[in-house]
């Protein structure tokens, strides 16, 4: 439909409908959308809260990690002693070691005298000694004269590998056996497990011996932490500090006279994991200790100087299960708007096709007040003014007359029948209209029908030839009939040949009338039937007609329970057949 016919008066109302509803679904978007800003704020600052809440309850249980013992310190310094599984010690203790004196005689037999074999007995006897440091040093020197008298030393250093807490040259006893014994494994292991206190040198000495590859960065980092931290010992070490070596944080901790080295980890993970936040923790200096910088714009935080923490904390998330409420509840919100929407949309297209329909109804109307008018007008026309003639005699002889008179009945029947067909049409509608069946044969409506339009000359009957017997009101069925032959004649301009053809098919009996005349659009053909329905046929010949006779049509035909069906190809002709339920020849229904 063009926008002007939209535009009409009727239709205005379809626009004014469509920006009710526009309107309706904007302050119903706005009012979504300002609910949903309000739930985001309010969840905000819920989300806040928990995140102060949290960090409130972080601060207290770091403050009281931090002053409780420690179990978890690395290293810890007390006065002039370092205690710690380290990788080599800042302070190491040496371990006791037998004066050299005590050998003395031996080694004056196996140097000065040249007797190896009696040197040996003396160490041997030594080795026997109930002190640990003795027998070491007795052990390690009965292993170098064996070497001179080309003797395996091998059992003496397994000996001397069991003695632990003595020294020999001021290495460890055990140390200097395994290392002769060449079990580099076991030595790399205990080394790296801090067994022996040994000076930063005694250990690269031997760590060379036993691997090419420097220590693990990490335990590196602690000892030379260590060392880091003893050196400043008497220095005012905060009481709590970090201290960066290798890129590693380390947590000082001053206890009275204790200073203690951990992981910060050691501290921080249990606290944080308990709380199950996100967190960064960074130093004084800004440095990032634990956690991602990501989100930290966001974080609620406590700085390290008003909470007496060595640490700033960033608190930038906590668990997400509030968070997913707040979803359910937005899609709960957004689910509920979009529904109202639809019923919107749904409710005004409604609506609007109702409003389409009654306009459309109403024109068919109109279009049908006009239509009548027109069929009413010529016989009006020509029996007004064949009576006028008649009346003032003006009649030339008795033959003309009568031939005025037999036009006077049949403009006159045309118009009862006319009115009759629109009144049945009025009952049918109303589902007033009385039905009177009877039995008979379809073959004598036929032909009484075909009679009526004798005076064309064009109508051909077309039978099976065998009685087509079915239940009918036979001035019903003559109505229907003669309108599809009268449509047969009215839409046939050019070749004026009209079929009725009936047959028994199945348990139906079928009335056919064919033309071969305008034919029906196929986007037509189911609109026709539909009461004040006038089709293309009738606008392009310029046909008379009302648009009911269709309708009443197929009004009859349902009421003998059968029904009504249309073939048609344009510009090739028509076929409307009614098929209506056979009787048997017996009379019983099929
Ligand atoms: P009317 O003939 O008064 O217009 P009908 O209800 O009898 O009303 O027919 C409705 C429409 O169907 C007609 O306007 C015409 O366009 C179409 N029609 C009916 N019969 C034929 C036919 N035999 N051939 C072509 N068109 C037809």
């Amino acid at each position: 439909m063009p926008l002007r016919e939209w535009l009409r008066p009727p239709q205005s109302l379809l626009i004014i409908l469509c920006l009710l509803t526009l309107v309706s679904i904007s302050a119903l978007a706005w009012f979504g959308w300002r609910l949903l800003d309000q739930e985001r704020l309010v969840e905000a600052q819920r989300t806040r809260e928990r995140l102060e809440q949290a960090a409130d309850r972080i601060v207290s249980h770091l403050r009281v990690a931090l002053v409780s013992d420690q179990p978890d310190a690395l290293v810890t310094i007390i006065d002039n002693s370092i205690a710690g599984k380290l990788l080599y010690s800042p302070a190491p203790a040496r371990a006791p070691e037998a004066d050299p004196r005590i050998f003395s005689e031996a080694e004056s037999l196996e140097f000065v005298q040249g007797q190896p074999r009696q040197a040996a007995d003396a160490y041997e006897r030594l080795a026997e000694s109930g002190d640990a440091a003795i027998r070491a040093g007795a052990l390690m020197r009965l292993a170098r004269v064996l070497r001179r008298l080309k003797r395996d030393p091998g059992p003496v250093h397994a000996k001397l590998e069991r003695i632990s807490g003595a020294a020999v040259a001021g290495d460890p006893a055990d140390l200097v056996a395994r290392d002769a014994l060449a079990e580099w494994e076991a030595i790399r292991r205990d080394l790296l497990a801090g067994r022996w206190e040994l000076s930063e040198a005694q250990f690269e000495y031997y760590w060379k011996r036993v691997s090419k590859d420097p220590p693990p960065e990490d335990t590196l980092a602690l000892a030379e932490a260590a060392t880091l931290v003893w050196a400043d010992r008497n220095r005012n070490f905060k009481t709590q500090d970090t201290l960066w070596v290798r890129d590693r944080p380390f947590l000082i901790v001053r206890r009275g006279r204790a200073l203690m080295v951990m992981r910060p980890a050691a501290v921080l993970g249990p606290v944080l994991s308990a709380e199950d936040a996100k967190c960064a923790v960074l130093d004084r200096e800004g440095r990032l200790i634990m956690g991602e910088r990501s989100g930290m714009g966001r974080a609620v935080v406590r700085t390290g100087a008003e909470n007496q923490l060595p640490w700033t904390l960033y608190v930038t998330g906590t668990r997400a299960s509030s968070e997913t409420g707040t979803v359910a509840r937005q899609r709960f919100l957004m689910s509920g708007i979009g529904i109202m929407v639809l019923f919107l949309v749904a409710g005004t297209y409604f609506i609007a096709r109702a409003i389409r329909r009654e306009i459309e109804v109403s024109r068919l109307q109109s279009d049908f007040v006009s239509a009548v008018s027109h069929e009413f007008r010529s016989p009006l026309t020509s029996i007004r003014h064949l009576s006028e003639i008649l009346a003032l005699g003006r009649v030339p002889g008795e033959e003309r007359r009568q031939t005025y008179y037999d036009t006077l009945v049949r403009e006159s029947q045309r118009l009862q029948r006319l009115v009759e067909a629109l009144l049945n049409f009025g009952r049918m509608e109303a589902g007033r209209r009385q039905y009177q069946f009877e039995e008979m044969d379809a073959s004598a409506l036929v032909n009484r029908v075909a009679a009526e339009f004798e005076s064309n000359g064009r109508i051909e009957l077309v039978s099976a030839g065998d009685a087509c017997l079915i239940e009918a009101d036979p001035e019903a069925l003559s109505v229907a009939l003669r309108n599809l032959v009268d449509n047969a004649l009215k839409y046939s301009p050019e070749d004026r040949r009209v079929w009725i053809e009936w047959s028994t098919e199945n348990q139906f009996v079928a009335i056919g009338v064919r033309d071969h005349g305008a034919g029906i659009a196929e986007e037509e053909m189911k609109r026709i039937f539909q009461k004040f329905v006038r089709g293309s046929a009738a606008a392009a010949g310029n046909v008379k007609g009302t648009g009911v006779g269709l309708a009443m049509v197929r009004h009859i035909v349902a009421a003998h329970g059968g029904q009504i069906q249309v073939a048609s190809r344009l510009g090739e002709g028509s076929t409307f057949t009614m098929l209506l339920p056979a009787l048997l020849r017996a009379g019983g229904r099929v």
